[in-house]
């Protein structure tokens, strides 16, 4: 097909700090990563906005959107990971429920050690840290960035799942759990007031998990464990570059 027949799709980044920008040290406030058509961009760049201006990790002063046509070509529709949930009495036991589904996806010891580690580090990773399964090892060189998801969303406003933050979530997660490289994600988040977090992969699913962290914590961040022979080039453009739509769930 030539590129004029396939529909429009733009990519919309945001990224907000306080005090200065990230890359000039400024404190990391909120990100947020979107796919919609011409059409959508105004409210999907309102809707980032408020994401960035109500927040419970501070007051955002400096506010970055990136909107970015994609080739359309390239777009793939795929279903959501089913969600289920575990609740547990304390941190603990949800740290340790975790590490079962992790070990369970076929994650090492070592590898699942050097995540938690990685989570529960006071400065903060404003992506994900790819480490390898089996050594633990991180594979990505970007420090306390890490590596952004982006150009994934939602076809429609279908309710699959019961919040924003959980779509968000979901689509993220079933993004990264395409990937042949993807053996499980472990995630909690960095607001102070966001205490369930969630493990996935394509054979477990999405399963959230509550609590992961204890109320108040700013610790968190995301951790994707990949296979041996990643080839660490083409899963990092996968994941910053390949749009990617959730289509359809329990609801439809
Ligand atoms: P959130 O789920 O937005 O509270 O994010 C929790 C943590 O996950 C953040 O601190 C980041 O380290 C990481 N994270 C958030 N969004 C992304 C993304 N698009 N790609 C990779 N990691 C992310």
């Amino acid at each position: 097909m030539p590129e004029t027949m396939y529909p429009e799709y733009f990519s919309v980044r945001m990224r907000a700090a306080e005090g200065k920008a990230h890359e000039l040290g400024g404190k990391h406030i909120s990100g947020g990563e979107r796919l919609g058509n011409r059409l959508q961009l105004e409210v999907i760049a309102t809707e980032l906005l408020a994401k960035a201006s109500n927040h419970s990790r501070g007051s955002a002063d400096f506010i970055q959107l990136v909107v970015e046509k994609v080739p359309g070509e390239e777009l793939q529709f795929i279903p959501p990971l089913d969600v289920s949930a575990i609740e547990v009495a304390t941190v603990q036991e949800g740290h340790d429920k975790a590490k079962d589904q992790l070990a369970a996806a076929g994650v090492s010891e070592r590898a699942i050690e050097h995540a938690f580690l990685i989570l529960n580090h006071e400065r903060n990773l404003r992506g994900a840290a790819i480490v390898n399964c089996e050594t633990g090892e991180r594979l990505d060189e970007r420090g306390q960035k890490g590596v952004r998801v982006s150009r994934m969303d939602w076809t429609d406003c279908g309710h699959v799942a019961d919040s924003v933050r959980v779509r968000e979530a979901l689509a993220l997660a079933t993004k990264v759990a395409q990937s042949p490289y993807t053996v499980a994600e472990l995630c909690w988040s960095d607001d102070p007031d966001y205490v369930t977090g969630y493990v996935s992969s394509q054979q477990l699913g999405y399963v959230r998990i509550s609590p992961l962290k204890r109320m108040g914590c700013e610790s968190g961040g995301r951790v994707f464990f990949v296979h041996n022979d990643v080839d660490i080039d083409s899963y990092i453009d996968f994941l910053e570059r390949k749009p990617v739509f959730i289509q359809g769930g329990e609801s439809e």
